[in-house]
């Protein structure tokens, strides 16, 4: 690399000494006008032959490219890689072929403050006739250019980002505003739309294929909304408005009831920058209002109806207890004058049947054949007829409660034994077999023995008289996983069909209640025989079959107790 610039004319032709000499002179000033010029040039410049090697390089060339003597070590280093970047820049334009003139950059290290530069190379071939061929290279400075680009580049960048940024945020808003089913419009200080999502959209925008029903109720849904607006948009409007807005859907002109609710935007000096506007669809909280309206006045009516009706309940309650007053009173006096006509009369009848005893005894003398026979049929309608007032007797008593329990420890066959024996006189004028089956794990039991005899006594009674032939057994058992002792009396008589067997326990209920009937009786036995064993806990079952026989049970526990 040569110190200074190198000469840049060819040397003079030998002759003519004088004038050799003066042309020599002129060259030589021409060389040192041309140095000085090229060292004015503040970019540097060189000259550098085909093969690389620096022929000419300007002052500030030689700055870049050059190290003095007493330079330091850096300033070496830095001039040496400079060198390096500049030959091997230098190479690969050189080899490049056409256009003649090559520009690239070239980034080189200024060796004085160690800072990096940047250089646009611009290599031009030289090829003077008569001067060996090589290269012109200018290095124009473009550091400032390229920091400067850098910066536009690095804001460019940042511009890009910020309005990716901005165009992301916008989509997200949007997505939510249309995400959002109430209708939102955003307008600017001056009332103009900036954004409105997609149910706001179909409120004030008709399609443009739409027809021209749907594009009037739009542009009118848009002059009601400005006019909502304009509350908001006089200098001293409100900061905040709400009103209810009467709409129509523009599509099939359904009304719609819209709440807007509007506020105004500020910024940070306090200016209204937008009005953001949200609509909300009234028609089913408007429903739901006329409906519960609609059930108040129905909960009302309801309410009176159920008032009334609860006064006509109570009404009717009191009459009901009034009347059930007056039926008690009355079945208490029918109870208490039968009570007393069963005594009126059982005093008389004993009387006559004690004189008809009397009378058949012959105490008054023998009597004719005809006469024994009228007297005995006196005798045994007397006996009925006690019968069956005993028996309205036993009823009135147990209605009225003054059939007392007189409760005893008592052993069942022994009760059996003497049923069968007061039996035995209507048994003997039967066909029939009277069997007992007792059996022995029954224990003593505590009751009224006089009822639970009397309950026996009746089922035997009606088994003799509905059995023809066959027999009749009563038989005895204890249930232990209840304590329940149980008496049944078994016939194989005429059995009854399952539609009676229950009325058969009613009072006066008899199968056969035709004034022509087979049997005598008074239809009261079997309900007296339940209402006894239910006085003392118990219950009389029956189970039967039309033509088959029956089997009526009594059943107590084993330790009665006055129900
Ligand atoms: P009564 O025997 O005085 O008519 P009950 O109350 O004792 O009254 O019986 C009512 C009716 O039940 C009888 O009239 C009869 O029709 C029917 N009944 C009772 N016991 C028997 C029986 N063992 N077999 C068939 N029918 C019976």
């Amino acid at each position: 690399m040569p110190s200074s610039t190198a000469p840049l004319t060819p040397p003079a032709a030998p002759g003519n000494e004088a004038r050799a000499e003066s042309s020599t002179e002129a060259a030589d000033q021409e060389r040192g006008l041309l140095r000085q010029l090229v060292d004015a040039v503040t970019d540097p410049i060189l000259f550098t032959s085909l093969e690389g090697q620096v022929l000419i390089a300007n002052a500030r060339a030689r700055q870049l490219f050059v190290a003095d003597e007493g330079a330091s070590e850096g300033h070496r280093r830095a001039v040496e890689l400079n060198q390096r970047l500049f030959h091997t820049a230098l190479l690969s334009s050189a080899t490049g072929g056409a256009p003649p003139v090559r520009r690239r950059d070239l980034a080189l290290v200024d060796p004085v403050e160690g800072t990096d530069l940047l250089f646009e190379l611009v290599c031009t071939p030289a090829q003077e006739p008569g001067h060996p061929p090589g290269h012109v290279s200018v290095l124009r400075n473009v550091t400032a250019l390229g920091r400067a680009t850098q910066a536009l580049g690095e804001s460019y960048q940042r511009l890009r980002a910020s309005e990716q940024e901005a165009r992301s945020e916008r989509l997200r808003l949007d997505l939510i505003l249309d995400s959002v089913a109430d209708p939102i419009v955003v307008t600017d200080p001056s009332g103009g739309t900036v954004l409105m999502n997609d149910p706001a959209e179909r409120l004030f925008s008709a399609p443009s294929d739409s027809g021209e029903a749907t594009r009037r109720r739009a542009h009118t849904n848009d002059a009601n909304f400005s006019s909502f607006l304009s509350h908001l948009l006089a200098p001293s409007g409100a900061r905040r408005w709400r009103a209810v807005l009467h709409l129509v859907d523009p599509a099939t002109g359904a009304p719609l009831p819209m709440e807007a609710m509007a506020s105004q935007v500020l910024s940070d000096q306090a200016e209204p920058t937008s009005i953001v506007t949200l609509l909300h669809d009234r028609t089913e909280a408007l429903e739901k209002a006329r409906l519960l309206e609609q059930l108040k006045s129905a909960s009302t009516e309801l309410e009176a109806k159920v008032h009334t009706a609860t006064a006509e309940l109570a009404e009717q309650n009191e009459k009901l207890r009034r009347q059930a007053l007056q039926v008690e009173q009355a079945s208490a006096a029918k109870s208490q004058f039968l009570a007393n006509m069963s005594h009126e009369f059982r005093t008389p009848l004993n009387a006559i049947l004690g004189y008809t005893s009397m009378l058949l005894q012959g105490v008054n003398g023998e009597m004719t054949p005809q006469q024994k026979r009228n007297l005995q049929r006196i005798d045994s309608n007397g006996r009925h007829l006690l019968q069956v007032i005993n028996e309205i007797l036993d009823i009135t008593r147990i209605e009225a409660g003054r059939m007392p329990l007189n409760l005893t420890g008592f052993m069942l066959p022994e009760l059996i034994q003497e049923v069968v024996a007061e039996m035995d006189p209507i048994i003997a004028r039967t066909k029939l077999t009277v069997l007992t089956a007792l059996a022995p794990e029954v224990p003593e039991l505590q009751g009224d023995r006089q009822k639970v005899k009397q309950i026996v006594l009746n089922l035997l009674s009606n088994a003799l008289k509905f059995t023809h032939e066959g027999s009749v057994q009563l038989s005895t058992a204890y249930d232990f996983a209840t304590s329940t002792v149980s008496v049944s009396v078994k016939d194989s008589g005429i059995g009854i069909a399952p539609e009676h067997q229950e009325k058969v326990f009613e009072d006066f209920q008899q199968v056969d209640s035709s004034p022509t009937r087979a049997y005598g009786g008074t239809g009261l036995g079997l309900s007296i025989c339940r209402r006894l064993a239910t006085m003392m806990g118990g219950r009389v079952t029956v189970q039967s079959a039309l033509g088959e026989g029956s089997t009526f049970t009594l059943h107590l526990p084993w330790r009665m107790r006055r129900s």
